[in-house]
């Protein structure tokens, strides 16, 4: 059976050293959350190893069922929800005037991370609603948020996101779901949705749905989609909405969460926003859903790198080529062997690269939410614009790409279900598909956040990262990390010069290079990231030496074995798309 320990040392280092808090002290909420983190960590890792974590498998055997129009959840699922909101965890970073706590995203994080770990499924249902508040808080009228956010802030009603229709999946522009406007003020919504994550479920008293339709007199297009908010039961009065479950889809993975055809017959929905500004509206829940997509990879990848893990140290195989390591046991343990070292030391560069860049990008977000001084605020703000397309894609493909590495070390036990490292590789696969495919990822950072502004976007990294370099450009203990850091940084401007002049004359020559492009920019954030963290090891080593060897080590073989992936990906981004729209398919 799979186990999972929440990796609070790392978040605590996160927290206490690689954020650089102490700089940001004056920005509201950062010293409050700076002092709850430690309880709040201890908190949220006993919930997700008690009692969300033992209902994984649980729901991943059980599935839901469809019972007279409703859908049922598995065994423990609306307890363990009631739970999650009696602790308060859905309020911690909403307004006060809501019922919110006002606490920065940062400190946020860690549990979000630890319920995709702990139990993929159950974190749709709380990560939609997240979105959904967000995108209700910044384009809903009063009366709207009045109405709705405080119930969905303290989690006892859901939201949910309702685009996808059978012809319509990336390309919105196609959405046929009509909006009558009725003489009460509400439109009367009629369509189909399909793929509807959370469309119903029996954890939350009330589900609310966040559609996008037509009005009559709708431009085609992207320009004529409107957004409507429409509860499952009406507020107040507490009749059902007239829409329903048409099925839930069987899926690869997550089978604990409800993706439901929606059938909406004449339900009643209020307008969100502007009419035929839904889509525009629709991105802000969708940015705050990307970065959360992200965090699922990065969850599941955490829970899978530990079962293998302590399986490998447990599975004895074979002798060490250098001769046999445990000459008194029948055999050495698999961790012996360089192929299962470079499997777990690739999973663990990845988990732990990607935690800090999860954080890192929450605090960015928590200074372009808060910071006094407005050219602050922009500047953190144009750092998650760039970076929230290589969050999702990155980290997601990470995710599927550590849980198939995951079972490739349990070996053949890795493919029977009982060890759980199949569930992590179903459950990881979806997240590189939903909220825009991680191909739409890619053409997003190539094709607007690049261009953007002549490159305002992407100078917000790199001008960092080339004054990172320079500040250590003489220290001899860094000169392994900043080395190669430079060259490779060196390799990325190349790409983003060679796609942005070749992008500009042939739309295909970016467009095939594109995800290419987005891993190798990848690769770089990563070990910007791993330099920042080697630095601290090296610093602060001797507080801990166990925690900051294993830093440095885990550093060493990312710039060793990972990082010069970017030599392969620039040959492959280069060579263009000749070959690529050549021929018949
Ligand atoms: C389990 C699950 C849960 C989901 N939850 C929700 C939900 O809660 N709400 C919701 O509204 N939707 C949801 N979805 C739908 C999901 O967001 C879509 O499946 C996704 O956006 C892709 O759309 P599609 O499936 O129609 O694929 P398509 O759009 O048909 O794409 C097929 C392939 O073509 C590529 N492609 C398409 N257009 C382009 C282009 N312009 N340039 C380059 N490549 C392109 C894609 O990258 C992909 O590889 C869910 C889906 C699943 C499976």
């Amino acid at each position: 059976m799979p186990t999972y320990t929440a990796p609070i040392r790392d978040f605590q280092f996160l927290i206490d050293h690689y954020l650089d808090l102490d700089t940001h002290a004056d920005i509201p909420g950062f010293s409050e959350a700076r002092a709850l983190a430690p309880a709040l960590l201890e908190e949220s890792a006993k919930l997700c190893e008690e009692v969300l974590q033992p209902l994984n498998r649980i729901g991943d055997m059980q599935g839901l069922k469809l019972e007279h129009g409703r859908v049922i959840t598995p065994e423990g699922f609306k307890q363990a929800y009631q739970t999650y909101i009696d602790g308060g965890w859905p309020t911690l970073t909403w307004p006060t005037e809501f019922g919110g706590q006002d606490m920065p995203e940062f400190l946020n994080m860690p549990m979000l991370e630890m319920v995709c770990s702990a139990n993929l499924s159950f974190g749709l249902t709380p990560g939609l609603t997240h979105g959904a508040i967000s995108l209700l808080l910044k384009h809903a009228a009063r009366d709207l948020q009045e109405t709705y956010l405080p119930n969905m802030i303290s989690g006892k009603w859901s939201g949910v996101m309702c685009l996808t229709e059978p012809t319509a999946g990336t390309d919105l522009g196609l959405v046929k779901t009509k909006a009558e406007p009725q003489a009460d003020g509400s439109y009367s919504i009629s369509g189909t949705k399909i793929f509807i994550s959370s469309g119903d479920q029996d954890m939350s008293e009330n589900i609310i749905h966040l559609v996008l339709a037509r009005l009559p007199d709708a431009p085609s297009g992207t320009k004529g989609i409107s957004l409507f908010l429409c509860p499952k039961f009406m507020v107040p009065g507490g009749e059902q909405n007239a829409f329903s479950v048409g099925s839930i889809e069987h899926k690869m993975g997550i089978h604990a969460s409800p993706t439901c055809v929606m059938n909406y017959d004449g339900a009643k929905g209020w307008l969100v926003g502007e009419a035929n500004r839904g889509l525009s509206a629709m991105f802000t829940m969708m940015n705050a859903a990307r970065l959360y997509v992200g965090v699922q990879g990065l969850g599941v990848a955490e829970a899978a790198y530990q079962n293998a893990l302590s399986y490998a140290r447990d599975r004895l195989q074979g002798r060490a080529l250098t001769g046999a390591a445990h000459p008194q046991k029948p055999a050495d343990p698999i961790t012996v062997h360089p192929d299962v070292r470079r499997m777990l030391y690739t999973m663990r560069a990845f988990t732990e690269g990607g935690r800090a860049l999860v954080m890192e990008t929450a605090l960015m977000a928590d200074i372009a939410h808060r910071h006094p001084d407005s050219a602050a605020r922009e500047a953190a703000d144009d750092w998650v614009q760039l970076i929230t397309p290589i969050m999702k894609s990155y980290l997601t493909d990470g995710g599927f790409e550590t849980a198939s590495t995951a079972m490739q070390c349990f070996g053949g036990y890795g493919y029977i279900e009982e060890y759980g490292a199949a569930q992590y590789l179903r459950d990881a696969r979806i997240a590189m598909i939903y909220e825009g495919t991680n191909g739409i990822q890619a053409m997003d950072l190539v094709g607007r956040k690049l261009p953007f502004e002549t490159g305002r976007y992407a100078s917000r990294f790199f001008h960092p990262l080339d004054a990172f370099i320079g500040a250590h450009a003489g220290d001899a203990a860094m000169a392994e990390f900043i080395k190669p850091l430079s060259k490779h940084a060196k390799v990325l401007q190349q790409a983003t010069m060679w796609i942005g002049a070749h992008g500009a004359v042939n739309p295909n020559d970016a467009g095939a290079g594109a995800v290419e492009y987005l891993r190798c920019f990848a690769l770089v954030v990563f070990a910007f990231i791993w330099a920042k963290q080697a630095k601290l090891a090296l610093a602060l080593h001797d507080q801990d030496p166990a925690f900051y060897d294993a830093k440095l080590t885990t550093a060493r073989f990312y710039f060793d074995k990972i990082l010069p992936g970017t030599f392969s990906l620039l040959a492959s981004i280069t060579a263009g798309s000749k070959s690529t729209m050549a021929g018949e398919l």
